[in-house]
């Protein structure tokens, strides 16, 4: 299966587990709309880089489109449209008021100079300029892309269309920012996996984690963990990973990544491969880099007890039905990582009102938020006696079901 068609299959699931009826299916599945953009620049060398850009609008009945824009040699509409998708769900299992959008360029970025990544992000804007703005659609930073991509975006909007600061998010404190976005996502990604042991009357305290992807969001949750007494036991990134079965000195390791551009070779770990973390012994699995990692051809080799889903769409289909019977507890994407587009919310909320949060402010609202999407979530899973994936799709389901029955078809 396509990620696309992944995420349909878990949709099929809550349609089911909801009984509702064919029209909705098209409904709720269907993608707003679909833009796919040429985005020519002239490189440093004087040659002419060619590249394609996406942007799919998958739901906006609860709210603005919203959700990241990825820059990667994967990216195509594919991909995209489920992580569209993905958004319209995770907005409404949070509940704030958003729908579903996503958006990326087909390009490895480290192959551009900072001023070709500059011409590219500043042509993207102008290519779908006219279908963003603060009150439709909300882009915000994703894989490889940053708050100074951020920046750029915002600026090149502003010049078009008038000073802006609400139509991007995960911009730069110093730029109409939030305090506490940058280590908003792995701080939901705690506060989930938090929730979810504490519903059993437990703690974190002495957990083994294991995270894949030491970016934005693996490297500030594996960060957290320490202040909880969690145990990392290893962390990777592109260029592979480490491994400590006492656990790593995770402030050490994310100094040595910021100095050598990578964790490995860190004094004090044995290597490991990106396969084989997957599969090392720990109580917590947090792939935490890119989607459809887990497949049906490592599932079974998975010795974790819960594998919390800080990356969007990392397990296939048949992963995630492996895992379920083998009593491995996948704790959804759209739950798991929502603490992003929740902060981006709130720094939208700021922006609209010209107001600054406290950072304590934003991280208290950020709880209660995660708090309440579990409360709901919990007592789903009880109700209908399903797991948390498809509890958490036919809750979202009937949010946007119920939004999009009140705006009627028009
Ligand atoms: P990032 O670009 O900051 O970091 C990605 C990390 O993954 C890097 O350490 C990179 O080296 C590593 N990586 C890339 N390819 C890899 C591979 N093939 N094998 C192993 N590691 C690899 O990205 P991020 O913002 O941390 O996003 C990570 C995941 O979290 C993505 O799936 C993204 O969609 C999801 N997510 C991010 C946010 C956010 O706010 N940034 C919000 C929700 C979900």
């Amino acid at each position: 299966m396509t990620p696309y068609q992944t995420t349909n299959h878990y949709l099929e699931q809550g349609f089911e587990l909801l009984k509702l009826d064919e029209r909705y299916k098209t409904l709720l599945i269907t993608p707003s709309r679909e833009l796919r953009v040429e985005l020519i620049i002239e490189k440093d060398d004087g040659t002419i880089g060619n590249f394609i850009g996406y942007r799919v609008q998958h739901d906006n009945s609860r709210g603005p489109f919203k959700g990241g824009l990825r820059y990667h040699p994967e990216v195509d509409v594919d991909e995209v449209r489920s992580l569209a998708s993905l958004m319209t769900w995770k907005t409404a299992i949070v509940n704030i008021p958003y729908g579903g959008a996503k958006g990326g360029i087909q390009v490895s970025p480290r192959e551009l100079t900072p001023r070709e990544l500059e011409q590219l992000t500043r042509k993207f804007i102008d290519q779908i300029g006219e279908f963003i703005g603060p009150q439709t659609d909300i882009p915000a930073p994703d894989v490889n892309t940053n708050a100074q991509i951020m920046s750029w975006m915002f600026d090149q909007y502003s010049k078009r269309y008038g000073f802006s600061p609400g139509v991007i998010t995960g911009k730069p404190v110093e730029l109409y920012g939030s305090l506490g976005r940058d280590a908003a996502t792995g701080r939901g990604c705690l506060f989930a996996i938090r929730e979810v042991y504490k519903h059993k009357g437990e703690s974190l305290k002495d957990k083994t984690f294991i995270i894949q992807g030491f970016g934005n969001v693996g490297s500030w949750l594996a960060r957290l963990l320490m202040d909880e007494g969690a145990k990392v036991l290893a962390v990777s990134d592109i260029k592979g990973g480490i491994f400590n079965g006492d656990g790593l000195d995770i402030d050490k390791v994310f100094q040595h990544a910021k100095e050598t551009g990578s964790v490995v070779e860190f004094a004090g770990s044995e290597p490991i491969s990106n396969e084989d973390i997957l599969t090392t012994e720990c109580d917590v699995l947090t792939p935490a880099a890119l989607g459809h990692v887990l497949t049906s051809k490592n599932a079974n080799d998975v010795k974790a007890k819960y594998v919390l889903e800080a990356a969007n769409g990392p397990c296939t289909a048949e992963a995630d039905a492996i895992l379920n019977r083998r009593g491995i507890v996948a704790i959804p994407d759209i739950f798991a990582n929502a603490g992003g587009v929740t902060v981006s919310y709130y720094e939208w909320v700021q922006n609209n009102q010209f107001l600054r949060w406290t950072e304590d402010e934003v991280n208290k609202r950020l709880e209660e938020t995660m708090v309440k999407a579990h409360k709901g979530l919990a007592a789903a899973m009880d109700e209908w006696s399903c797991s948390m994936r498809t509890a958490a799709f036919a809750l979202a389901i009937q949010r946007v079901k119920e939004a999009t029955d009140l705006r009627g078809l028009g």
